[in-house]
This record gives C-alpha cells, sequence and structure tokens, in this order.
C-alpha cells in the first residue's frame, strides 16, 4: 500500500525561502574588528542572496550544476553565497583557506570550479593560485583588501557589491532534485588526495533539522551563535542552514579569530552558544585567565572535532560555560554524536556521559567492527572501528567533473557503512566513546594504548597547556608512547613530575618514557593536533627527546 503523504523535495531554497520571510527579522552579525560589526537581517540576507544568484546567472553565465568556489571567513557574504548558489541548482564548494597551496590547487581543479568568491583579505592567497587553476573564469571579490593583487591575472574580476547591485530581487528557483548535489567539501586529507563529500539539498535539509533538535544543538530565534567553526569546515557544523530554519541569530567572527577578539566579542555581543574546535576553547581559556572577560552569556558550546580535554570542559563549568561534547566528521554532515547525558542524574552522575563523544541520534546507524570483521555487542567495553551510516552520512565519493563517484575500501564498507577510521565502544544506551584515531592507538607489546586518555590525563595538569601523544617504534614492545608537551609559562615542572602525575591515573605499563617538550603542538588546517607532524620530527630527529 502506498502513502498517501505529499512528496516534497526537500531543498536549501526551502530553507532560504522560510528563513528570509518567516524568521527575516533574526540577524546575521559579522565582526569588523572596527566599533561596529556589520548587521543583517535574514530578509536582507535572502534578498542580497537572491541578488547574487540573479548576478551569478545573467552576468557570469553559472548554469545547471556548476560548481562556485568560495574562499572566505565566517561573514554575511559566505552566508549570502550559502544559499544563493545551491537555491540556483549550482554547486557551492567551500575552500579550506588553511590548506597548503599544492592541495587547493588539486581541489578546485578536481572539482572543475568555474567561479570563486573570496575575501579581499585572502587574495595574498588566491592570487598566486590562479595560474593554476584553469577552470576559474570569474574571480569575485567580497570586503576590504588589496584589489591590485590581482592585476593581470587571467580570469575576469568583479567586485561583490558592484555585482549584485541593481539585480532583481526575485529569482526563478528551479524545481531542485532533493538527490542532487548543493555543496562541496573536501576532507583535509590527511593520507592520499583529499576527497570531495557532495552533500545532497536533501541531507542538508535533514542534517539541518538534527542540529536543531533539543538533543543536539537545539536553539531558537531567541538564541545567538557563535560560529567560530569555519564555514569551509563541513558547513561550519551546519550552523548557517540550520539557523535560517529556526530564525537563531549568527555571530560571525570574519578574520578575528584571535583569542582576544574572541572574548571582546563574547563580552560585547552576549552570544548564547558557540561551536568550535578544542583547540579554539584552550586558547580562550589562556586569555580569559589573563585578562578576565564575561562570558557567561553562552549557556552552551558545541565543542568537537577532536577530543575535548575533559579538563577543559572542568575549567568551563568554572566560568560558567557548559562544553557539550560532539562527534562527526565531514563526511557525516557532520552531526554524529552529542553528549548530553541522559534525564535524572546529579551532575556527578552526569560527568561520566559528557565526557563521552555522545549520544547517537536517531537517524544516525552505527555498529563496531572488531579487528576479524565481526559486529561487536554495545557494551561500553568491546573497542572496535566505528562504522555509520544515515541519511546525512556519506556513501561514495566524488568522481570530479566527468568522473564517477567512487566508493573506496577502506573508507566504505561492501554493504554500503562508512568506515570512519574512529575506534571506540559504544554503551548498551547508545553513547559512543573514542579510544583513538585507528591510525594513532599505540600498539605496545600486543595490547593498545590510547594516546587519547594519555592526552587528557596530561592535559589535566596545571602546568601543561597543551600535550600530544604519538606512538613511535620501539625495539622491544613494537611501538611506545612518546610524549609531547607544551608547557604554560614560567613553568619548571620536571617530566619525572609529569610522569608521576600520569601515574595516578594511568596503568603502570602504559606510562610513556619518551618525553620531549616543543613551542606548540603542531595543528591540521581545521585546528586539530596534527599527528603525522609530530611522528616525522621525532623520525627525522628533530625533537629533542628525553628518555626517563
Ligand atoms: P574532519 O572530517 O576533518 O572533521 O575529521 C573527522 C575526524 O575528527 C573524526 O573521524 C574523528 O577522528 C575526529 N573527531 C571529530 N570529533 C571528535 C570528538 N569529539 N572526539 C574525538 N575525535 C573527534
Amino acid at each position: 500500500m502506498l502513502s498517501t503523504m505529499q512528496d516534497v523535495s526537500l531543498t536549501v531554497t526551502r530553507i532560504l525561502k522560510h528563513g528570509m520571510t518567516i524568521h527575516g527579522k533574526s540577524q546575521v552579525t559579522t565582526w569588523t574588528g572596527e566599533a561596529e560589526p556589520q548587521r543583517r537581517s535574514f530578509a536582507e540576507i535572502g534578498e542580497r542572496a537572491t541578488r547574487l544568484a540573479n548576478a551569478l546567472k545573467d552576468e557570469l553565465g553559472v548554469v545547471g550544476d556548476q560548481r562556485v568556489a568560495t574562499l572566505m571567513w565566517n561573514n554575511g557574504e559566505h552566508v549570502e553565497a550559502y544559499f544563493a548558489i545551491p537555491s540556483m541548482g549550482a554547486v557551492l564548494h567551500t575552500l579550506n583557506l588553511r590548506l597548503p597551496a599544492e592541495q587547493l590547487i588539486w581541489i578546485v581543479n578536481h572539482a572543475a570550479d568555474r567561479v570563486v568568491i573570496a575575501n579581499g583579505t585572502l587574495l595574498p592567497l588566491l592570487a598566486p593560485l590562479l595560474p593554476h587553476l584553469p577552470t576559474i573564469e570569474h574571480v569575485v571579490v567580497a570586503g576590504p583588501g588589496d584589489r591590485s593583487l590581482l592585476d593581470g591575472c587571467a580570469p575576469q574580476v568583479h567586485e561583490y557589491e558592484e555585482l549584485i547591485a541593481d539585480r532583481p530581487t526575485t529569482f526563478d528557483w528551479p524545481e531542485i532534485d532533493e538527490r542532487s548535489a548543493a555543496a562541496l567539501c573536501y576532507t583535509s586529507g590527511t593520507t592520499g588526495d583529499p576527497k570531495g563529500v557532495a552533500y545532497s539539498h536533501r541531507s542538508i535539509y535533514l542534517h539541518s533539522m538534527q542540529v536543531n533538535m533539543a538533543e543536539s544543538m537545539g536553539l531558537t530565534d531567541q538564541d545567538t551563535t557563535l560560529v567560530v567553526v569555519p564555514q569551509f569546515h563541513v558547513n561550519a557544523w551546519g550552523l548557517p542552514h540550520a539557523t535560517f530554519m529556526t530564525g537563531i541569530n549568527m555571530l560571525m567572527p570574519d578574520r578575528f579569530l584571535q583569542p582576544a577578539p574572541l572574548a571582546e566579542m563574547i563580552e560585547r555581543e552576549r552570544p548564547t552558544h558557540a561551536a568550535a574546535v578544542p583547540t579554539i576553547w584552550q586558547g580562550l581559556l589562556a586569555e580569559v585567565t589573563a585578562n578576565p572577560r564575561d562570558l557567561s552569556s553562552m549557556s552552551q558550546v558545541t565543542i568537537g572535532g577532536s577530543a575535548c580535554p575533559p579538563a577543559l570542559m572542568e575549567a568551563y563549568d568554572r566560568l560558567g560555560v557548559r562544553l557539550c561534547h560532539a562527534w562527526g566528521m565531514t563526511e557525516t554532515s557532520p552531526l554524529g554524536t552529542m553528549a548530553h547525558p541522559p534525564a535524572g542524574l546529579t551532575p556527578e552522575e552526569e560527568w561520566p556521559y559528557r565526557i563521552t563523544q555522545g549520544r547517537l541520534p536517531a537517524s544516525v546507524e552505527a555498529r563496531l567492527v572488531g579487528p576479524a570483521g565481526e559486529i561487536l555487542a554495545w557494551d561500553g567495553e568491546s573497542a572496535g572501528e566505528l562504522e555509520v551510516r544515515g541519511a546525512w552520512i556519506a556513501g561514495s565519493y566524488y568522481g570530479g567533473a566527468g568522473g564517477e563517484n567512487f566508493r573506496p575500501e577502506d573508507k566504505i564498507s561492501e554493504d554500503g557503512w562508512l568506515k570512519t577510521g574512529d575506534v571506540g565502544v559504544i554503551s548498551a544506551d547508545g553513547f559512543l566513546t573514542l579510544t583513538d584515531r585507528a591510525k594513532d592507538v599505540i600498539k605496545s607489546g600486543g595490547e593498545w594504548i590510547s594516546s587519547v586518555d594519555l592526552e587528557n590525563a596530561l592535559m589535566a595538569h596545571p602546568e601543561v597547556a597543551e600535550a600530544a601523544v604519538v606512538a613511535v617504534p620501539d625495539e622491544r614492545w613494537g611501538e611506545r608512547p612518546l610524549a609531547t608537551v607544551v608547557l604554560t609559562e614560567g613553568s619548571t615542572v620536571s617530566y619525572t613530575d609529569l610522569r608521576d602525575f600520569l601515574a595516578q591515573t594511568v596503568a603502570k605499563w602504559q606510562l610513556p618514557e619518551r618525553w620531549a617538550l616543543v613551542p606548540a603542538v603542531p595543528k591540521t588546517s581545521v585546528g586539530k593536533f596534527d599527528k603525522k607532524v609530530i611522528r616525522k620530527s621525532y623520525a627525522d630527529g628533530e625533537l629533542e627527546v628525553t628518555e626517563l
């Protein structure tokens, strides 16, 4: 029997139309570094997005599913591009401005982007790439920055504001198949070439609904979210789309991502929510410890992208800011799990739940797979690789213009599940605890040591600012942990002190014997510990290692 329900396409266009009318008064505030931020209502953003779509179609000749790239900070214009491009049927391709030049060139060429919208402040990055980007025919420049950097470049250059001025404020939005691509984002590519994940209109729509569920971020038009997570990092975790669904106000930091301006914008604009990776929160904590600021408006902060050290969560608890841990990936749109504890618990009882990666929502199915391919129990103890599937989980990767999408064996199982490369356990009530990345786990004498556990234990020491632990080859045990540590300013703590501190919570055989002080832990393009770089520095003999 067929259902009697209507079959409507779930598209980004619907989200745009809804946000710009029903929530027309909600605001996107962009930090400018000047006395006043830029403020635009959703109605204005929607109108400007409509004008941008007209300009892209009529002036730049964008048709069909052509790719329009953005090389932009989080700001009002980027939100306009987020809605204009997919709603006209084209594909928004967000470029990660922290990638090395060769990777950006590879990615733009792979996607065959025709247009790039860039912030003026990023032209020093874009201009030298252009000779290597033959598919780019147009560069649209938004915001301040030195335009002369583009003198003599091959593509046509347009001024964003001039381009969208005097365009119609209506657009004959096409009927879009909800399964077609709306946005494209490449994985950060720590191994091999980057891989393109193409989100569909439908996946974005459904993911936005999940973001807005109370078991996830659950915000309303009474909230303001500070979107620190870049719009090029998995669509800013889905926030720009989710906000247009429910009218959540957005506070966008543009290029002012340093701890001091972030602290200032929180104190002045009083967001109720924020989203960012742990390194941002580490930096902000150091800043407000040195120069106290009022962060108390933020009743909830979503933290993810890499494991949140429990000590960081405790430090923010003391500031009255509750960090809520979330897990996800580029391939999962990214919302996988969020760590809201179950009902009816005391704060002490909640704690073990808060430090997990979180609970699975109804729409994300998960399984744990053991080394022999066996499916493991959800008993909170059996550790295996996490595999997931669902309506906003990638089932393949973009094959490039004219190429077939592909399903690498190490990423997609034969029966269609995404292999996350994350190792962990799941409790009977669906809380996921990651113990490591499959490739970061330390295999010592046939036993596994979790690098994340050691890092978390080390970062609980008051004189440790950051710590990253990697596996290094060891003649006797195969692999052993190397602890690289960043100490707080003026600290004189010794390696023996740190090892004794670790011994309070970590089994003796897991204690690292190799230690190195580093000025900073190297980070990836999206702010995660870059363990590949640490392993290489060790292999190249660049670290001053002390053996205890
Ligand atoms: P990306 O696609 O760059 O966002 O990276 C996704 C990966 O980040 C995941 O596969 C995890 O290894 C890691 N990750 C994301 N969130 C968390 C978290 N809350 N705890 C630990 N690792 C995380």
